[in-house]
């Protein structure tokens, strides 16, 4: 298709037809084959927003034991329920580079999860990717690389899964920005189109969602916006096309909240469930589904068959998690397993608050710990590691990091300063600081007040309680050499007055960002700008030019640290380069241990291993022209052309030359480290595109006539709730056919099969090792640390595609990265690293061919400590 046209992709491929899901499409088959059409049609269908204690509740059916679904978010914490941990954020996980972690973080949210009775959990993140640097949701994934959001996603979804909780893969996607993801909360008639070529899509987008598919992930979410101007959630080529036939997902989609905007359409296209199930408005007492669709079944618009191919994926989810487990999963509130509410902190809450007159209430708060358990762990000591680890040293002049707690190796600049007097220590800035309101001041976090934690939106949830830095470095300080003088504000002028008297300065600036239905200030979701708020730059100037000035001989400021709580990339220019600035920590949104983990890399309990996982620009313009927000609809349906292809962060940077002030992976640590000994082994591949599609198995047959209309009308003396979905029809004229309906495709003619398809993931053979990568990693220095050693590969020069034409190839392209302790004794200062390179990592998307090639001649592999800092490189041809 010509950009921003999407294919058209029928009939939806069905469930059931890998080895992995085959049981629990066997049972699934059984129970859905007792379902009548309405009970069907329930399962397909929220229930309608706050009907249920969850932020989402499918109709159950009852008869057969299939309860009420509860979905909850997600991605970093569980949104609206007591007690839960504030786990560090996506963007967070993604710095710290270690797959370890993020499976942990994974297993303990769906382990808190299980404990509130949440079937599905929404998330991870993985779109948007990171195509804008302002992108308001950026934080709630791991980083600007497909590569790296795809390990971090499928870790992720393995550990939640792992603990028994279903797990949502989102946003699919090119939902890059807030502004028009959808029209309402934008004055607008329609979304946005994002524009995306098929090949960065397959190589960019929707790369994560592949890695997900792989890791056996039970749900994607649909996004809100629009892809080459068809509704991501009706798009057919999409979920039809991509997700079900090429990538061989076997779980259920799901509609983002009000992302539906067809009945029919979204149906044949391949979404299986509407989320929360009202119509195209909230609590507007319509749908698109429930009784919408079942009259769409009875007249043919919808064929019997898609329907029960929707419910055996919900169905086959359910069972493939363990969830049909009664001890594990008893009903709680009315069919649902949940043991909180969404809607109410109070034990007995309503049943249903969002249906008008409607009083019923039930203890609906069982207030069950989940944090620290014998179980499950300790997760308050598991997010402080994350947050360690997650946390970025880019600067570290004259080794000012770490420091001692009792200020001896603090330099001071003191004229005069006796022995025995205190080293004297300033702390500046709002950031540093817990919020005199609590952390969860304002709704859904939305609002950059006192220290950072977290971004906004539905991605956040309640902080059960968040440390401050200036609590945690205060506590560690002794306090009997060391005297700490406090600036809670941003008025730098008062800051400079008192930062004269310092020895050392730590100040504190941050960046906030979040989900497009709540704006703070000019922050309408997006960031504006890349610039830190609340006047960060110039309370950093004023502290770094005038710390220590007071006893100064010369003209050399005292030391300044500085610490940056962001949602992503932030321009440093305008202080940089102060002579006074020796450190900056990049510390992401650390969740509710956010000062435990910035005192144990201050302090030097921990040497700093986090990398960034996106880059920092000199200039925000240096991320190209298409890398800004647009904020002007300018059209009916605002166009996004993604017309830098694959070139965005990195990419873009290496492209056209730029030099990045800390490039994508860079990161520094209090020890030093080596790469020696690189070799290559080659497992010679046959073919430039993966083996013949293997065939699958036959999905699970049910009956697919059409049934009476009347067993869909509504049962006697039934009294519904007030704006409630409902499964039923008024009476059983309004399911007659008028005429015969009309697919928007021949079913004698079904779409041809991807060759890129045939498993889950995409065709088996892409995922086929083609090399081995060895080399040693050796710590220099004296303390024992972490690194991230990170593999890029650059793709034979000029690659010739089928019709002759070069194949334009990234320079580098992340391909790997593996995080490794290494001590300071003779047996653990050396430690191998391996990679394994698939076909896939080898291969680009050929449009033409529409499959994966891998091009013939002279791979370079790269190994090193960032995307520009490369030492070592070896030459691949994976044909031998
Ligand atoms: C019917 C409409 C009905 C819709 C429900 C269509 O096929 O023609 O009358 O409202 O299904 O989604
Ligand atoms: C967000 C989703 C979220 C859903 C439910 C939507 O606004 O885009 O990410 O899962 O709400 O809260």
């Amino acid at each position: 298709p010509e950009d921003g046209e999407s294919d058209a992709w029928y009939p939806s491929p069905k469930g059931g037809v890998t080895e992995r899901w085959k049981d629990s499409y066997s049972k699934a088959k059984e129970m859905v084959g007792k379902m009548t059409l309405v009970e069907k049609v329930n399962v397909t269908s929220g229930t309608g927003w706050m009907m249920g204690p969850c932020v989402g509740n499918t109709g159950p059916v009852d008869r057969l034991g299939f309860p009420s679904l509860c979905l909850q978010d997600g991605p970093l914490g569980l949104r609206f329920v007591d007690n839960a941990s504030a786990f560090p954020a996506g963007v967070t996980v993604g710095a710290t580079w270690n797959k370890d972690l993020m499976y942990q973080r994974g297993k303990a949210h769906g382990f808190e999860a299980k404990l509130k009775g949440i079937n599905v959990i929404l998330g991870p993140s993985m779109g948007p990717l990171g195509r804008l640097p302002a992108g308001g949701r950026n934080w709630e994934g791991f980083g600007a690389d497909p590569v790296l959001q795809g390990i971090a996603s499928a870790e992720t979804i393995r550990g939640i899964q792992e603990s028994g909780v279903m797990a949502t893969a989102k946003h699919l996607v090119g939902n890059e920005q807030e502004h028009f993801r959808q029209s309402w909360e934008w004055g607008l008639p329609n979304a946005i189109s994002s524009n995306i070529d098929d090949r960065s899509l397959h190589e960019l987008y929707v790369w994560p969602f592949a890695d997900s598919v792989r890791a056996g992930v039970a749900s994607v979410m649909c996004s809100y916006n629009q892809v080459n101007n068809s509704y991501a959630c009706q798009n057919s080529k999409l979920m039809n096309g991509i997700l079900k036939d090429e990538m061989g997902f076997q779980g259920f989609i799901q509609s983002d909240w009000l992302a539906q905007r067809s009945g029919v359409a979204s149906a044949l296209a391949g979404l299986d469930m509407t989320m929360p199930g009202d119509g195209l408005k909230w609590q507007d007492g319509k749908t698109l589904w429930g009784g919408e669709l079942t009259k769409a079944v009875l007249n043919g618009s919808v064929p019997v068959d898609r329907l029960n191919d929707a419910v055996l994926r919900i169905v086959a989810a359910w069972y493939q998690l363990g969830q049909d487990d009664t001890e594990v999963w008893p009903k709680r509130i009315e069919s649902s397993s949940a043991t909180f509410s969404s809607w109410t902190d109070e034990e007995e809450g309503k049943l249903h608050p969002g249906s008008p007159g409607d009083e019923e209430t039930a203890v609906v708060n069982q207030f069950v710990p989940v944090r620290q358990t014998d179980e499950g762990g300790d997760h308050d000591e598991l997010g402080r590691k994350i947050a360690t680890e997650g946390i970025v040293l880019v600067k570290n002049d004259d080794n000012v990091l770490p420091i001692k707690p009792d200020g001896s190796n603090i330099h001071s600049t003191r004229y005069g300063k006796s022995f025995g007097e205190s080293i004297k220590i300033g702390i500046f800035g709002e950031d540093a600081f817990s919020n005199p309101r609590g952390p969860n001041a304002c709704e859904d976090r939305a609002c950059n007040e006192y220290t950072l934690g977290v971004g906004w939106g539905s991605g956040a949830s309640q902080f059960p309680y968040l440390i401050s830095p200036f609590d945690a470095l205060n506590a560690t300080f002794n306090h009997s050499s060391v005297k700490v003088t406090t600036h809670d504000r941003q008025a730098p002028k008062h800051a400079g007055g008192i930062a004269e008297n310092q020895d050392l300065c730590i100040v504190f600036a941050t960046s906030d960002a979040g989900e497009g239905y709540k704006s703070w200030g000019p922050v309408k979701g997006d960031r504006p700008n890349l610039l830190t708020q609340k006047h960060g730059d110039t309370l950093i100037t004023e502290v770094a030019k005038k710390c220590g000035n007071a006893y100064q001989s010369t003209t050399a400021a005292a030391n300044t640290i500085v610490v940056l709580h962001t949602v992503g990339p932030v321009v440093l220019e305008q202080w940089i380069d102060l002579p006074g600035v020796k450190a900056v920590l990049i510390a992401h949104l650390p969740g509710q241990e956010s000062g435990n983990a910035l005192a144990d890399v201050m302090f030097g309990k921990v040497s700093p291993s986090g990398h960034l996982p996106y880059t920092i620009a000199k200039d925000e313009d240096d991320y190209g022209p298409d890398s800004k927000i647009l904020t002007m609809p300018k059209n009916l349906v605002p166009q996004q052309n993604f017309t830098e292809g694959l070139y965005i962060d990195y990419r873009y940077f290496d492209k056209h030359n730029i030099t990045p002030r800390y490039e994508f992976g860079y990161g520094l640590s209090y020890t030093e480290f080596h790469l020696s000994s690189v070799v290559v082994e080659t497992h010679p591949a046959r073919g430039d595109i993966p083996a013949t599609r293997p065939s699958l198995l036959s999905p699970p047959s049910l009956d697919d006539s059409i049934p009476a209309a009347s067993s869909a009308v509504w049962p006697d003396g039934f009294k519904p709730l007030k704006k409630f979905i409902y499964p039923y029809i008024d009476s059983a004229s309004e399911g007659s056919p008028n005429g015969k309906p009309e697919l928007p495709y021949d079913p004698e003619k079904p779409h041809s099969l991807s060759p890129a398809g045939g498993g889950e993931g995409g065709n088996p053979d892409l995922y086929t090792s083609v090399a081995t990568v060895r080399a040693t990693l050796t710590n220099l220095g004296k303390v024992a640390g972490s690194s991230v050693v990170q593999l890029y590969i650059s793709y034979p020069p000029k690659v010739k595609d089928s019709t002759g034409a070069i194949v334009d190839t990234p320079v580098k392209v992340l391909r790997g990265f593996e995080k490794v302790a290494v001590g300071i004794e003779n047996e653990s200062k050396r430690q191998p690293v391996q990679f394994n390179l698939t076909r896939r990592d080898l291969s680009y998307w050929d449009v033409k061919r529409q499959n994966w090639v891998m091009p013939r001649g002279d791979f370079t592999v790269h190994l090193g400590f960032s995307s520009r800092d490369l030492p070592e490189k070896v030459t691949l041809n994976p044909f031998g």
